[in-house]
């Protein structure tokens, strides 16, 4: 796992810059270009997504307590963001989400 580098000036990335990326563009604060998440990246991240919001109901079905169960999934948020930095990888256009 690494942290995405800008395809023009090869900037790493810190965890927090890519941390938000709204509409999947982020900007160098290097150089100034602009980054698109890859395709593959993008559904990697979004797949883990999907998987978060699910997993307090999969613990209900084992009759844990309430907060147990809050802060499990707490944690699952946090590894989930301390993570996705690290799935995402740039390219300098936009690709096809399909
Ligand atoms: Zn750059």
């Amino acid at each position: 796992m690494a942290l995405p580098v800008c395809w023009s000036c090869n900037y790493i990335f810190k965890w927090r810059e890519v941390l938000f990326i709204i509409d999947g563009r982020k900007k160098c604060p290097n150089c100034g270009e602009r980054q698109y998440i890859t395709t593959q990246s993008n559904r990697e991240s979004g797949l883990y997504g999907v998987v978060l919001p699910v997993i307090p109901f999969v613990l209900n079905v084992f009759g844990l307590s309430w907060i147990l169960t809050g802060s499990i999934a707490f944690l699952a948020m946090m590894i989930y963001l301390s993570v996705i930095p690290f799935k995402l990888q740039f390219t300098n256009y936009r690709e096809p989400l399909f």
